[in-house]
């Protein structure tokens, strides 16, 4: 049996994201201004920095104006935004807001793709000193008691049984003084930290939704790059929180998808049906006409805001972007958040090793940073956005309205509105939803799961173990069939799920097939299944999507 090899660095970054990369480098020019060596490393799951990364995006350059003041010189940013709209659509025809809300003005920001940001992100934490390996996912934390003291990544080489082939190879322990978790959403490190610590103490619970996006070949200039749309209403019911973007990137290609919030009733709400839905609108199956689907993608949003950030620190540990829940709903941007929650980290982190100490109480300087800076007060005025679509669109948007005129507090009495989790939302006993309209298939405007998770470059090898891990079946067959009838055929956008379960007498038999082979790793599964018994892990480094543009 192969050897597990041990590597020590200061500092290791997992998942190379905006987060992790900003703080990587953040610290490579605290250590280089000090001419101070040290070891910093940022693993990535994905074959190369930046193929996982997707997001609308809208970016504001508030943090990397601060991180790399000429970043504007070699940034790959798509266009500057030039314009900004919010419609509200309804089943055939659309009405135009008279004025964009503030939290969705974009003058100033900059439409771009978090892929290419990441990989160029990557390239300057490497210049500034970092090392970035791609292709090793953290599999697990390593622990000295409570405190973090790095992370196993995964195996390579194993059978569909667990057991080792001929390229068997094991993952590394990668021991470091602080490890900070930059996973994006629900990431599988910092599940583990939260559950074992208990971070999410007399925290709200976090609540998602699931961004499905794909990108277009237009075959003229019909939609300007820089040009910003946001949509409310169809095809969405009132009582589902979400909404479409429509953004104009370089060279004729759009940027199109749609938001659902994981907080819904219905158990058949399908978010990738609902953005192939959105495109059958005639307005913008007008804006499709002649084009070409060139990309897809999907990926869970950290949605509740302020109150739903967990403890960001431990023993030898720190929570950033995505994973640490900085991210305003309200304006539907993250990147700048993300940036800012690692350059806050990395100058934790720079204390901490220079007083050679790591412990949480050390860390906690970075709670402290974060109170005081420009992301909190941000986040401070959105704080109640997602929570006041409890009771439907209408109420939602009043209190979101509101919400800019109080500082944040919305029809809150109190200072939070409360929030629940997605999970314990979806109805079962005695809700008998009709099952959500389903957009028609035709494989010109509209597409299968099958043709997009084609669409999303995934490869995953077959013989190896299943990365979403079902820790009992038997509540899918006997249970959640006759409860809610299976919604995992539903939300998942990557068709990974298919109950072949059937009633036989009073009995159901059958089984749960579980392609993931399929699977775009956008975490909804883990998320929103309602008895809470799927986890997600990552499978061999350097597999899922291969996200170009996104
Ligand atoms: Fe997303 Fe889960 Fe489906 Fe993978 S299996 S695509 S993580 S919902």
């Amino acid at each position: 049996m192969a050897e597990r090899d041990q590597l020590e660095v200061d500092v290791l970054f997992v998942g190379a994201g905006p987060a992790s990369l900003a703080g990587a480098l953040r610290l490579g020019q605290l250590a280089k201004d000090a001419k101070r060596a040290l070891e910093i490393l940022v693993i990535e799951k994905g074959s190369e920095i930046g193929s996982h990364g997707i997001s609308g995006a809208v970016m504001d350059p508030r943090a990397l104006d601060e991180l790399l003041p000429d970043w504007r010189e070699s940034a790959p940013v798509e266009s500057p935004v030039t314009t900004d709209e919010l419609w509200y659509l309804t089943s055939g025809g659309r009405i135009k807001a008279p004025i964009t809300p503030p939290p969705l003005r974009n003058h100033g920001k900059y439409v771009a793709s978090l892929q290419k940001i990441s990989k160029w992100l990557g390239d300057k934490a490497e210049e500034a000193g970092a090392q970035v390996f791609p292709a090793f996912p953290g599999q697990e934390l390593l622990w000295d008691g409570d405190r973090v003291i790095g992370v196993r990544t995964g195996d390579k080489g194993l059978d569909h049984n667990g057991n080792p082939k001929s390229n068997y190879e094991p993952g590394a322990d990668i021991l470091a003084k602080v490890v900070v978790l930059g996973e994006g959403p629900r990431g599988t490190l910092a599940k583990q930290a939260i559950a074992r610590l208990k971070l999410d103490d007399g925290r709200e619970p976090q609540v998602y939704a699931a961004g499905i996006k794909e990108l277009w070949q237009l075959p003229d200039d019909r939609f300007k790059a820089g040009a910003v749309v946001h949509t409310l209403g169809y095809p969405l019911p009132p009582e589902t929180f979400g909404g479409g973007f429509i953004y104009g990137m370089a060279d004729n290609v759009l940027d199109i998808g749609h938001v659902t919030g994981l907080d819904y009733k219905n158990p058949t709400t399908d978010p990738h049906n609902e953005l192939q839905r959105m495109k059958q609108h005639p307005v913008i199956a007008a804006m499709l006409d002649g084009a070409k689907l060139i990309r897809y993608g999907a990926k869970a949003i950290p949605e509740g805001g302020l109150f739903a950030m967990p403890r960001l620190y431990a023993d030898g540990l720190l929570l950033v972007g995505d994973s640490g829940g900085f991210l305003n709903g309200m304006r539907l941007k993250g990147i700048h958040l993300a940036m800012k929650s690692g350059m806050l980290a990395a100058e934790t982190i720079w204390d901490a090793l220079r007083a050679e100490n790591c412990d949480a109480q050390m860390l906690s300087a970075f709670e402290r940073l974060f109170n005081q800076s420009w992301a909190h007060a941000e986040l401070r005025t959105s704080r109640n956005f997602h929570q006041g679509f409890k009771n439907g669109l209408l109420p939602g948007m009043i209190n979101a309205g509101l919400s800019t005129l109080t500082g944040g507090r919305g029809f809150g009495v109190a200072d939070k509105l409360p929030a629940e989790p997605g999970y314990e939302v979806m109805e079962k006993a005695g809700y008998k939803p009709a099952e959500t309209p389903r957009a028609k298939i035709d494989g010109v405007l509209t597409f299968d799961k099958l043709t997009d998770v084609y669409n999303s470059g995934t490869m995953h090898e077959e013989d190896q173990p299943s990365h979403l891990i079902v820790t009992d079946t038997t509540i899918c067959r006997d249970r959640c069939t006759v409860e809610y009838g299976n919604p995992c055929r539903y939300f998942c956008p990557a068709a990974v799920y298919e109950p072949m379960f059937e009633k036989n007498g009073d009995a159901v038999e059958g089984r749960l097939q579980i392609n993931f082979t399929n699977c775009v790793h956008c975490k909804t599964c883990d998320i929103i299944d309602p008895y809470q018994i799927i986890t997600w892990v990552p499978p061999q480094g350097g597999e899922g999507p291969v996200y170009t543009g996104m």
